[in-house]
């Protein structure tokens, strides 16, 4: 029999009745035998995650030398779910135990990783399925980056054996043995790691959308489902800031060519949003796929006569960049100019400082100039690269909208084209480019 695997995000676990959904879900479809889970997230606006309250813990933990009474909204939130899905199970004594361990353990990704872990204990509960816990079959190597065979061969190991079984998402074991989680979003990577290990004839990304929509449905209401994208595509509008899916989990599954799937907790019976590798993926005869954003970007402007016949000159200014640590998103470039685009967070006053300094003394150019308060807007699509005029329609769009572009560089993909803005013209320029390509 071919089985599925569910990764279920923090909404389809922000309290008992949403749970209750959950089950609902997997007793649907036997073939939906392995179940990742999120930590709690929000249940309604304003609400706080779970994870972000045991960040929170651990704060205070470090500050105080212990949780205080900062583990009691954690606490509560769990105790709840469990009384509105009308278990019988000791949540008190595991509530406790978790307390107990977060003080001794004293780590920042232990305390974060206890979201999922509660979570993924009441849920196996719930569904009537064995919990099996991430530590124990997820493992990272020394560099931080996972232990594919070992994990892929530990997770079929243990849950071959189950009918039915879930897993929190979202951590596993390092290399010094300690837990050790993925970056924020990370169950999304639990879970196809999973559906890699056992084979999954699909991974089920279940949310709080109806699919992947074509932006950002908090900038314009209502967008367009995206019926089917590629892998490639994905990848690149996830991160870019289409975080419906971390952009790290199409790795596990796109070598074993598993499909995944998003699907929306709330509305089951919505089709949902197919993403498929290249060989099984046919295009929808669309120029545009959608458009994806982040703001926050700082861009090093740097000109000089001749630039490009001057050996060596990219590579020294790189050093200088890569000497503080720091990596670069993209490097737009002309005949005389190039520009070094940075994520902000990267970037402290001395970093900039420093950088700056060496890049003049290596490379002497005529001008540096820094430019702060940058956005990147991606406009993605395997259509673009056949479609003559799409970069004039792109530019026309933001022109009329009245916004000024900073910076432009079309992948060498040739699938994307990311324009730079102000941080204060994100939205009216997401808004255009939605217009122009698909109202
Ligand atoms: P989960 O908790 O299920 O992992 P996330 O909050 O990580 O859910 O992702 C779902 C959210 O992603 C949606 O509620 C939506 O607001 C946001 N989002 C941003 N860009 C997109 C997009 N292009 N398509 C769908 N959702 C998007
Ligand atoms: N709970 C974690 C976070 O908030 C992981 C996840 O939800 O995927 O980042
Ligand atoms: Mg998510």
């Amino acid at each position: 029999m071919s089985v599925k695997v569910c990764k279920f995000g923090g909404t389809s676990m922000a309290d008992g009745n949403v749970i209750k959904r959950v089950k609902a879900i997997t007793d649907d479809d036997e073939e939906r035998k392995f179940v990742v889970v999120s930590a709690p997230g929000k249940r309604y606006s304003g609400d706080i995650k779970v994870t972000d309250m045991l960040y929170e813990c651990h704060k205070k933990l470090m500050s105080e030398g212990s949780l205080g009474d900062s583990f009691a909204a954690v606490r509560d939130r769990f105790t709840s779910i469990v009384k509105e899905l009308g278990l019988d199970f000791d949540i008190k004594s595991v509530l406790d135990e978790t307390e107990r361990r977060i003080e001794r353990e004293c780590s920042e990704d232990f305390t974060a990783s206890r979201g999922e872990y509660l979570s993924a204990r009441i849920t196996a509960k719930a569904l009537g399925a064995e919990f099996v816990d991430a530590e124990d079959v997820i493992f990272f190597k020394e560099d931080g980056s996972l232990d594919s065979a070992r994990t892929y061969k530990a997770v079929d190991d243990a849950v071959c054996k189950c009918a039915r079984a879930v897993l929190p998402g979202f951590y596993g074991k390092g290399a010094d043995g300690k837990v050790k989680t993925f970056s924020r979003g990370g169950s999304d990577i639990s879970g196809a790691v999973v559906a890699r290990a056992v084979n999954a004839s699909v991974y089920e990304n279940w949310t709080d959308v109806s699919g992947f929509l074509a932006c950002d449905p908090r900038i314009v209401d209502n967008p367009k489902r995206i019926k089917r994208i590629s892998y490639k595509e994905l990848r690149e509008l996830s991160y870019m800031g289409a975080n419906v899916l971390h952009s790290d989990s199409i790795f596990p599954v796109r070598k074993a060519n598993i499909p995944i799937v998003i699907k929306n907790t709330f509305r089951p019976e919505d089709e949902g949003t197919e993403i498929l590798p290249s060989s099984r993926y046919t295009p929808l005869g669309n120029v545009v796929t959608g458009v994806a954003g982040k703001k926050n970007f700082t861009v090093i402007f740097i000109e000089k006569s001749h630039m490009n016949s001057e050996i060596g000159f990219i590579g020294k200014v790189l050093c200088a960049v890569a000497a503080e640590g720091v990596s670069v998103e993209h490097i737009p470039s002309g005949i005389d100019t190039m520009s070094l685009v940075i994520e902000s967070c990267q970037l402290t006053d001395s970093k900039l400082g420093k950088i700056t300094e060496d890049i003049k003394e290596s490379v002497n150019p005529d001008l540096i100039r820094i430019i702060e308060n940058i956005a990147l807007i991606a406009t993605v699509g395997h259509g673009m690269s056949s479609s003559v005029g799409t970069s004039a329609r792109l530019f026309n769009a933001i022109a009329a909208a009245d916004v000024n572009i900073k910076m432009i560089d079309q992948g060498s993909s040739e699938m994307n084209i990311i324009v730079g803005v102000k941080n204060d013209d994100y939205e009216k320029c997401i808004s255009a480019i939605y217009s122009e390509f698909f109202r």
